[in-house]
């Protein structure tokens, strides 16, 4: 065992359906505008520019099931997302070969300040204060390749108070899975314990205390997370 000088952070473990092992988080990339209706709504033109991406911190992923309505703003948005755990990874990744890395997916939510996140944008600054505060990323439990399969198609949604709010399917993403970790790839070096958020599809917008907020991915199931 090594030595530190002060006790080692926790490694966040999310749970695995089906079995006590959890699924340790290295990091977190977040893909922005990767539905086209999502990025006009946001005033952005849906044709297929470069992808982008930003980090949330590994303990933003909040498997707990509430939402604990965050400080310092009061536009915070709800964004659902399917979250892609990886196994593995490496450098210079081939699209062909990328959903070998894949361990699981999970349903996600990118919460965001919303207003600080603008303000961020207004004067070219990082987004961190507007998207990756605590518990900012709900998740679910992670589903294993070996029971759900690979998901590049099928209904996205998420309920607010039992409203639909937002909806698309997964294969309206502009860049797809398998593209997002050949992307990555070429940036960084992708290692086991990744995950990596796919984008929201278009209906993002605020929610408030007591709100319950329902997320779903059609083969994931759904989860509800109360906003407290
Ligand atoms: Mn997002």
């Amino acid at each position: 065992m090594p030595s530190y000088s002060i006790d080692a952070p926790e490694v966040v473990a999310l749970p695995v359906a089906n079995t006590d092992a959890t699924f340790p988080v290295r990091r977190v990339y977040c893909i922005g505008r990767n539905y086209a209706a999502h990025a006009v709504e946001m005033g952005h033109d849906p044709d297929r520019e470069p992808p982008f991406f930003f980090q949330k911190n590994p303990d933003n992923l909040d498997p707990s099931g509430e939402f604990p309505y965050p400080p310092k703003s009061s536009d915070v948005h709800h964004e659902v997302e399917m979250a892609v755990m990886l196994k593995s990874g490496g450098n210079n990744i081939a699209i062909a070969d990328a959903l070998e890395h894949v361990f699981g997916y999970a349903l996600s939510l990118d919460m965001t300040r919303r207003d600080l996140q603008g303000e961020q944008k207004k004067m070219g600054r990082p987004w961190e204060i507007g998207k990756a505060f605590e518990r900012s990323a709900p998740v679910g439990v992670v589903h294993p390749v070996a029971d759900v399969g690979h998901l590049s198609e099928g209904r996205i949604e998420l309920k607010v108070n039992n409203e639909v709010r937002q909806e698309g399917d997964l294969n309206q993403m502009i860049w797809k899975v398998p593209e997002m970790i050949s992307y990555l790839s070429d940036y960084f070096t992708l290692a086991a314990g990744d995950v990596i958020l796919s984008g929201t599809p278009a209906g993002v917008g605020p929610v408030q205390k007591g709100d319950i907020m329902e997320m779903s991915v059609q083969g994931l199931g759904s989860v509800k997370v109360p906003v407290t």
